[in-house]
């Protein structure tokens, strides 16, 4: 069986919540990604078969390639629903925070998050938690929340109870945070774990066309233009790319299109380092993303220039001002950690 990664206290103490709660609500970050639905719908449906009331809310849509996922049609969008949400919220015996560490990445929804009777419990893998619930199961060596969902509904002893629907969620998020195990894939249990979710009936090569084989053409034909106008910067072992609001009219963009653009340029021979940076008028800011290779600590570049954070090797955040601006800001990342970049 699996090593134990959370600690035996915490899984007894949320047992005591859960056996007494009645409505949960399950929540996660801004920009929903496949760890996100997939722990949170993972999560939802072990609820769901225990017939608790449970509801699960993120700040905002999510893309197209994961609507598919069961139970997906039931997930609630707050900025498209605030006071059903807001109400949901509130009446919780317990909120469940998956996959983020710190309130601001709930976005709007930080105000109710923080001002709701509900017990809080984190279950995430993001380094640096912030002090905000009252069961935190954070392990940042893990490379998926959703697999550290899959380890609490064991660790509760509910292992028989994974139903192929939360199989599913769970599956898709470990694949989905490790860009199909290729990389933070090294943990041996991570297969023990896909295993026992194809026992549990999942078609994993399903999934993956699912999520991965769904593109437009107009998808396919942005991604070579963004890739033609590349910019490398060889000493640095770093790459650039950019997408500006005219150039997502242009390529009739939609949300979620430009999903792993910024993990491509790791493909180049030498390049250890990828910045992606996206223009968003809506939010009047421009979107950063980092990637790295090896040892190099892109949250730390995210946290240092662009005011967010993350993983070593996965990390983000935003730059208020100009494309032009943003670049600039890269740039002089890229001259201050020239002794970590410019080495080898
Ligand atoms: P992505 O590039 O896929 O948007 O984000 C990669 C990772 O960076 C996320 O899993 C998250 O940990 C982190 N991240 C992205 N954007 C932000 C942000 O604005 N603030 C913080 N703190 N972290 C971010
Ligand atoms: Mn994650």
């Amino acid at each position: 069986m699996l090593r134990k990664v959370i600690e035996p206290s915490k899984v007894d103490h949320f047992v005591r919540w859960f056996e007494r709660s009645e409505k949960i609500v399950i929540v996660s970050h801004i920009s929903p990604d496949g760890d996100a639905i997939g722990s949170s719908l993972g999560l939802y449906h072990f609820f769901s078969c225990q017939n608790k009331d449970v509801a699960v809310i993120m700040p905002n849509d999510f893309p197209n390639f994961l609507k598919w996922m069961p139970g997906s049609d039931t997930i609630l969008i707050y900025d498209k629903e605030k006071d059903r949400c807001d109400q949901l919220i509130n009446e919780a015996d317990v909120l469940c925070c998956l996959d983020f560490n710190t309130p601001s990445r709930v976005g709007e929804m930080q105000d109710i998050i923080l001002k709701t009777p509900a017990r809080k419990i984190m279950v995430d893998h993001h380094p640096y938690p912030e002090d905000f619930c009252r069961i935190i199961m954070s392990y940042p060596h893990i490379s998926s929340t959703s697999e550290l969902v899959f380890r609490l509904i064991c660790a509760m002893g509910y292992y028989s109870e994974i139903s192929r629907e939360g199989a599913i969620g769970i599956y898709t998020g470990m694949m989905t945070d490790t860009g199909n195990f290729t990389y933070n894939s090294n943990h041996e249990e991570i297969y023990l774990i896909i295993n026992h979710l194809i026992k549990k009936g999942i078609d994993k090569d399903a999934i993956y066309r699912a999520v991965f084989n769904t593109y437009s053409v107009s998808r396919m034909k942005l991604q070579g233009h963004i890739m033609s106008k590349i910019k490398i910067f060889p000493s640095h072992h770093a790459s650039l790319i950019t997408l500006t609001e005219e150039e997502k009219d242009e390529f009739n963009f939609v949300k979620g299109d430009s999903e792993g653009f910024v993990n491509i340029p790791l493909a180049i021979d030498d390049i250890f380092l990828s910045c992606f940076l996206v223009e968003d008028n809506e939010q009047n800011i421009i979107k950063v993303s980092l990637r790295s290779q090896g040892d190099f600590p892109c949250n730390k570049v995210a946290a240092e220039y662009f005011n967010g954070g993350g993983h070593l090797n996965a990390s983000g955040g935003e730059f208020k001002g100009t494309m032009k601006g943003a670049i600039q800001a890269f740039e002089d990342a890229l001259k201050a950690y020239a002794p970590l970049l410019c080495k080898g």
